[in-house]
């Protein structure tokens, strides 16, 4: 990484850390200093960023999400529908995705997460038609020309309809091919270390989408490379049928038997597990990624989050894919966990701090990424500031607070590994209005087709 002069974040209306009321300094993608009240910075030659009209949070982290279908948002054919018939609507609209298409899609929504706060986002993208071979190398460098931290998941399907699963066979690689570009990503993109821009994960779709062998020798390969894992797991009652119907047992005996429950591994949703499996779930560190928006539109019910922490599992957040959202906001997706599970379990136990705590240490904890999701000396300089200068936000009394409750959804400047990749609402470089034409109308050609 390169030197940069440090900055001393100055003098914020609000800090979401403790013995930071004037602010903190970042240096070298770090930050290395918390200032406390009445006092200035010890760190000499600093340059100062007034903060006086901001409030200063950790970047949000997103932990799950399907980038591609950005192309498919509010698609009437896939409207009004559950988990599987929804799937089989859209499934043979993804299988049209181009190269260019995708790269016009994950632009769209990587922006549209760092507008919100967003400085580190994961990506599951598991759909590989003949031609979109590169689909995670499209990723890759879009995440490069953004500055935006990544986590990119390798996903994948061998279980099409010709084998009793949900998608159609155009969609599907074989076993080989799937762990041979596995392994390639990883060796090409992966960075280790607490400073690494882009890190790859291997990421089977789900129980109904891949073979027992593919989910073993996926395990396997993680552990191996020393990579994450993850999948969709235990988001409807439907996938509680299926999986006893073709393995005779509920998902996560099923995950446990593909010898995925341990701390590499974090899943999507965790809707439908029951107190043993929570246990089982705390015990081998494996964390959720709760989606509360998805799960409230697809109306697959409602992750446990308080339950879950009880016993020791990590909850994240995640946007889920834009075809399920049918937005990136990662910001909004703060208040509707904050709002949705406000009312499963009451004033007493959920407050905006939880909802906050979730989306910035819980995901780091979901990703295996300590360093990142909070203000503290040596964690990284990866920080959202919002200003309260919206009608929303107009008689606000508590700062941090009003970011949740008064439904903040636009970052002012997001600052990733000690750059500036948001500045004044905008992202330096990036001409929003053509992206939109682009991306426009590439969806409408695949929609259409
Ligand atoms: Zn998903």
């Amino acid at each position: 990484m390169s030197e940069t002069q440090p900055i001393w974040i100055k003098d914020p209306l609000a800090v979401m850390a403790d013995g930071a009321e004037r602010g903190v300094v970042v240096s070298n993608g770090r930050i290395v200093e918390l200032v406390g009240a009445g006092q200035a910075p010890a760190t000499p030659s600093t340059a100062i960023f007034d903060a006086g009209a901001h409030v200063v949070i950790p970047g949000l982290i997103n932990t799950h999400h399907h980038f591609y279908q950005t192309l498919t948002r509010a698609m009437p054919a896939a409207m009004d529908r559950e988990l599987f018939p929804w799937l089989k609507a859209l499934y043979p609209v993804w299988a049209r995705l181009t190269p260019e298409a995708l790269d016009l899609a994950v632009t769209v929504a990587m922006a549209e997460l760092m507008l919100s706060g967003c400085t580190t986002t994961t990506d599951h993208h598991y759909v590989f038609p003949a031609g979109l071979e590169d689909a995670i190398d499209i990723e890759v460098a879009a995440a490069q020309r953004l500055g935006l931290r990544v986590i990119l998941t390798r996903g994948s399907m061998n279980r099409s309809q010709r084998d009793g699963g949900l998608p159609p066979d155009s969609v599907v690689q074989d076993e080989d091919t799937i762990l041979a570009d596995s392994a390639r990503l990883v060796a090409r993109h992966h960075q280790r270390g607490p400073d690494a821009m882009v890190q790859i994960a291997l990421a089977p779709c789900s129980p109904f989408s891949v073979t027992t062998s593919l989910m073993k020798a996926t395990a396997d390969l993680a552990a191996k490379l020393d990579v994450r894992l993850h999948t969709h797991l235990a988001e409807t009652e439907d996938e509680n049928r299926f999986c006893e119907e073709i393995h005779g047992c509920r998902p996560l005996d099923y995950l446990e038997q593909c010898g995925w429950l341990g701390h590499r591994a974090w899943l999507a949703h965790g809707i439908f597990f029951n107190a043993d499996e929570m246990k089982r779930l705390g015990k081998a560190k494996t964390a959720i990624s709760h989606c509360a928006c998805s799960n409230q539109i697809l109306a697959s019910g409602c992750c446990p989050v308080c339950e879950m922490e009880e016993a020791g599992v990590a909850i994240g957040l995640g946007v889920d894919g834009s075809a399920s959202n049918d937005e990136s906001n990662l910001m909004q997706e703060v208040r509707a966990a904050f709002l949705l599970q406000r009312a499963r379990y009451g004033v007493g136990k959920v407050s905006h701090k939880d909802a906050l705590r979730w989306a910035t240490q819980g995901s780091a904890a979901c990703v295996g990424r300590p360093e990142l999701g909070e203000i503290a000396v040596g964690k990284a300089a990866d920080l959202a500031l919002f200003k309260l200068d919206e009608l929303r936000f107009s008689g606000a009394g508590d700062p941090l607070a009003a970011l949740v409750l008064c439904g903040a959804h636009r970052a002012d400047r997001v600052m990733i590994g000690g750059h500036w990749r948001v500045i004044d609402g905008v992202i330096p470089g990036l001409d929003v209005a053509e992206l939109i034409r682009r991306h426009s109308a590439a969806a409408s050609k695949m929609q259409a087709a």
